[in-house]
């Protein structure tokens, strides 16, 4: 029992080395990554009620030298936790409002929107960047939306709250990320200032074989209607899951399905390739 223990503890002690091992790895590479344009925007269209395609969502990726493509999953949480997803997230906005421009000067015309964290909110900033980049653009409208969490309203919600609808003012949708899978409730809709709902992917996958999700979809759908709120399902992958979504009133409509996350360039051929 003993060495049984103590086994469990060199296990325990590999994993922490682990973690603090990626953590400084991290600290240095992401850092650089940032400074010598080793990130880059990959897009992934969104298409609406009616099929056509307005908007997409930016997915950031980290081109690594050393590791090929880091998804945003390995590197987003550590990102929020040193603070250094401030001026990343900086970076992918104005990234972002840059390529809108591009797009136009080719005739396309889309509007892009942009994850932002909690650490990002509470920090302020990039909202006035947003607004200034707006200003110098020369824009007579805002073509970036903002997609949250729910944990966003949990640090400090009414930072939260009056920011989010200065957003709005500015002409950004509010869209709120991953809903279903944090902790607030349908009533909660009421009172934050947001334009549409996206679905969590895992309400999505396998709908047609879960009862129970088929029965929640509805449930927030009609809810989101009573509000006026859109909804948008993320993360569709099969025909199944299409049809169930268009059957049930879902607005929005995202994933594998229609198109993977891809380069700007690469979006513009796509676009041509889809029309409406
Ligand atoms: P998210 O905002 O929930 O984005 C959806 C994720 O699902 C993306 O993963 C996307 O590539 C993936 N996805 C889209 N359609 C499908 C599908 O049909 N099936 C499956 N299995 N997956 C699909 P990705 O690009 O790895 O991003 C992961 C997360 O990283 C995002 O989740 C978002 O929370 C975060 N993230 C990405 N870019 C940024 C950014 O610029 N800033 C911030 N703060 N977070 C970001
Ligand atoms: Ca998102
Ligand atoms: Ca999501
Ligand atoms: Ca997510």
């Amino acid at each position: 029992a003993k060495e049984n223990g103590r086994g469990k503890f060199c296990v325990f002690a590999a994993e922490m080395n682990q973690r603090v091992f990626e953590y400084l790895w991290l600290d240095t590479n992401l850092r650089k990554a940032l400074e010598q344009d080793h990130l880059t925007v990959f897009y992934q269209p969104k298409l609406d009620s009616d099929g056509v395609v307005r908007s997409a969502e930016a997915l950031v990726r980290w081109n690594s030298p050393e590791r090929g493509m880091v998804s945003p999953a390995d590197f987003i949480p550590y990102a929020e936790e040193s603070g250094l997803i401030v001026p990343l997230g900086r970076w992918v906005m104005l990234t972002v409002l840059r390529q809108i421009l591009a797009w136009r000067e080719q005739g396309i015309n889309l509007r892009v929107a942009v994850n932002v964290s909690a650490r990002q909110l509470i920090d302020q900033s990039i909202y006035s960047d947003l607004k200034l980049a707006l200003m110098d653009s020369g824009l007579a409208e805002c073509p970036i939306d903002i997609e949250l969490t729910e944990s966003c309203l949990i640090e400090n919600e009414a930072q939260a709250l009056t920011l989010m609808k200065q957003f709005q003012e500015l002409g950004a949708q509010v869209h709120l990320d991953d809903f279903g899978t944090g902790y607030s409730s349908l009533s909660q809709l009421a009172r934050v200032p947001i334009n549409a709902i996206k679905l969590d992917q895992s309400f999505i996958r396998n709908i047609n074989e879960q009862p129970v999700s088929q029965s929640l979809v509805r449930a927030i759908v009609a809810v989101a209607k009573a509000l006026t709120l859109q909804v948008i399902a993320e993360g569709i992958e099969t025909k199944a899951e299409e049809e169930f979504v268009l059957l049930n009133g879902v607005d929005g409509r995202q994933g594998y399905f229609y198109a993977k996350p891809m380069p700007a360039e690469q979006l513009g051929h796509w676009l041509a390739k889809h029309p409406a």
